[in-house]
């Protein structure tokens, strides 16, 4: 398979809510790791980022401690990430679940190399807990993971079909990017990806691809390389 060799692939917690908003949409999951196992079995090496919306969303919960509210919040993505793994055991791919602090025996801790070790070996390892700190978001842990594990890209799969230059919720003049420079987004304030996740892609050169998750096959089209959604790109 032309495209990617390794890739990390951050699906939002929201999308993978499907209309039901909260919790799963088994189906949707489903479809996802169908398409995750493709890649593998055509030794692609994949990684994979959950945000945590389906359960929690630290920012919006009113007078709460913030970096208590965020705990809560990277708690979310590891429940997210333990049930797509186990979703991945039930389609017969194995993988692992890897996060920045203890969790007892149910997940692993992050380490570059063993990670790097599983996906060579044909596991999927999921990165779970965000970077590990409040104040931050799983955009910015996948861009983290992304950089540490040398991916060639970023494949954000969200429930919008790529990047605009308004919301096109608000505006039905918005107009998709199919093509944008991370620097650009940056100087726009566009708020497809939050601005710390921006400036580590920046730095590192590290490539991002703003897709539709309920696009048919759109995971492994975009893992191979075929243009939809935005491709957001390094400017030298
Ligand atoms: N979070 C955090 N630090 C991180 C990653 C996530 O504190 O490094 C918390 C934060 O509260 C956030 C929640 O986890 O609101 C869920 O992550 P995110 O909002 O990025 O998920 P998504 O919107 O992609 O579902």
């Amino acid at each position: 398979m032309n495209g990617y060799r390794r890739v990390l692939i951050k699906l939002s917690g929201e999308a993978l809510a499907g209309t039901l908003q909260r919790g799963f949409d088994h189906l949707i999951i489903t479809d996802v790791v169908k398409q995750l196992k493709i890649l593998v079995e055509n030794k692609v090496e994949v990684s994979v980022v959950i945000g945590g919306g389906n359960f929690w969303r630290g920012r919006t919960s009113g007078s709460m401690d913030r970096t208590k509210a965020d705990q809560i919040g990277m708690l979310a993505t590891v429940m997210n990430a333990i049930y797509v793994a186990d979703v991945c055991r039930a389609e017969g791919i194995p993988s692992v679940v890897q996060t920045p602090f203890q969790i007892g025996s149910m997940t692993e801790l992050f380490s570059k190399d063993a990670a790097l070790a599983h996906m060579q070996a044909g596991k999927i390892v999921f990165f779970a807990g965000g970077t590990g700190h409040p104040f931050f978001s799983t955009d910015t842990g996948a861009a983290l993971r992304g950089c540490e594990i040398e991916a060639d890209a970023l494949l954000f799969a969200k429930n919008i079909d790529g990047v605009y230059d308004s919301d096109p919720k608000q505006n039905p003049e918005a107009k998709k990017y199919t093509q944008i420079s991370c620097q650009e987004l940056l100087r726009q304030n566009l708020k497809a990806i939050d601005a710390a996740a921006a400036t580590l892609c920046i730095e590192q050169k590290l490539p991002i691809v703003v897709f539709d998750l309920g696009a048919t096959d759109g995971i492994v089209r975009v893992a191979k390389g075929e243009h939809i959604g935005t491709t957001i790109s390094i400017e030298e």
